[in-house]
């Protein structure tokens, strides 16, 4: 049951909803595109501004050295903090400012930030602009709300998250920045009643598998590194795929298909290189020396990483018993614990009765199938009371024609807001 105090901040916040879309609108129409990285100074400097007029105090950081960090596509990031009355402790909302690539069947203008039918329409719109716009509102309306509070919110809007997060919530979290924070929502698209508590884990790796190059009309006096890479997935077929569907995990991940361990072949490269689209003469005749996949592999909090790698060593030894003539190389790309928050922790619980008051339900908990984030702010910001809440439906992230609601908006900046009463309110 919502109180007086309460139900005047969420009119605030009602109060603010056409401010809300414009805001959603305006960050969608700064097309930050990753990669390579595209208006991050220009996103940054939009959100400072605004939070400086709301009395943030606002810090521009460049990740500069970080990867991908450049002078022709610097990572930008912005921190903004205001302090409350008295000393109490520190709510920061994070969220990432870059969005991925347009692709193909789009019927708006994905950075015309056209709303429509109580949607706002454009690349970014659900992952995760609509997000960082509700939880600007919220803090915005608590602020208003009650003045008195005490500690303080922070509000961050970071690089990268899409391609690692290292040019900014990880440099972000080595230089500091979360040494002071007590609790962080991260506004990703998971809808808003429902909590994420983390996400699986990840080992990427890129196989390569070696063989000797001759006349293709000779083959016999080569060794095709194709057809070893054909065994080597066939044995995944016969062997590791059955194995991961029976890997199942205590972790509320959804959907239902990730329930369990999964593996992705991203992309297969093998012989001579493909030519550009306007080269109009035949390939040469070689066996192919070298066939490289690149393995994407979710694993769950109950696996161990080493036991991951160890499969697939595993499997390459059978292969190579059968195939003595053939090398293989596994090279590490990049790799991610699994990640849990507890249910007990201080900003789950409030999150959950801030969702049981706006929303009049219990409030659903889920793991990511992906990484976001929370990853960095666990692992080097060494802070495990961090979860992810926004609008927005998971699903559409990536999509075309990707949208968010105008009312899921509204209603999580009232849970953001309320939830900063009851951490930090009088
Ligand atoms: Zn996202």
């Amino acid at each position: 049951m919502k109180d007086a105090l309460d139900i005047s901040i969420c009119d605030a916040v009602e109060a603010r909803r056409d401010d809300m879309v414009a805001l959603c609108a305006d960050l969608i129409r700064i097309p930050t595109l990753n990669p390579p990285g595209l208006n991050y100074r220009e996103v940054c400097s939009y959100l400072a501004e605004r939070l400086a007029k709301s009395g943030f105090k606002v810090e521009m950081i460049r990740a500069e050295g970080a990867p991908a960090d450049s002078a022709k596509h610097p990572r930008w990031n912005i921190v903004a903090r205001y302090a409350g009355a008295e000393a109490g402790e520190c709510v920061h909302f994070n969220g990432h400012h870059d969005v991925v690539e347009v692709g193909h069947g789009w019927s708006v203008d994905p950075f015309g930030g056209e709303v429509k039918d109580g949607r706002v329409y454009g690349r970014g719109a659900c992952d995760m602009k609509g997000g960082l716009a509700a939880s600007v509102i919220a803090a915005e309306a608590f602020i208003a709300a009650c003045p008195d509070f005490k500690g303080s919110i922070e509000i961050s809007a970071t690089a990268d998250e899409e391609s690692g997060g290292f040019g900014g919530v990880a440099y972000l979290a080595q230089q500091g920045y979360f040494d002071h924070v007590d609790h962080v929502i991260i506004p990703e698209p998971l809808h808003k009643d429902r909590i994420c508590l983390g996400h699986r884990g990840v080992w990427w790796a890129e196989l390569e598998t070696k063989g000797r190059i001759a006349h293709g009309s000779m083959p016999f006096l080569g060794d095709c590194a194709v057809r070893h890479m054909g065994a080597v997935l066939e044995e995944m077929e016969r062997t590791l795929f059955p194995l991961l569907a029976t890997k199942h995990t205590e972790m509320p991940v959804i959907p239902d298909g990730a329930k369990q361990s999964t593996l992705n072949i991203n992309s297969i490269h093998g012989g001579e290189a493909e030519q550009d689209p306007d080269y109009t003469g035949l390939p040469a005749p070689c066996v192919p020396d070298r066939c490289r996949i690149v393995l994407d592999r979710r694993f769950l909090i109950e696996e161990d990483i080493g036991d991951v790698k160890a499969e697939v060593t595993t499997l390459m030894e059978r292969v190579k018993a059968e195939r003595p003539s053939f090398e293989y190389e596994i090279r590490d790309l990049f790799e991610v614990q699994p990640s849990m928050t507890d249910r007990d922790a201080p900003v789950v619980q409030t999150v959950a009765h801030a969702i049981e008051k706006v929303l009049e339900k219990a409030p659903e908990y889920v793991v990511s199938p992906g990484t976001y984030d929370q990853k960095h702010i666990d692992r080097i910001g060494k802070l495990k009371n961090c979860i992810a809440y926004g609008p927005g439906v998971l699903d559409l992230a990536h999509q075309p024609d990707e949208w968010v609601g105008i009312d899921d908006m509204a209603d999580s900046a009232k849970v953001m807001a309320l939830t900063l009463r009851e951490l930090l309110g009088p």
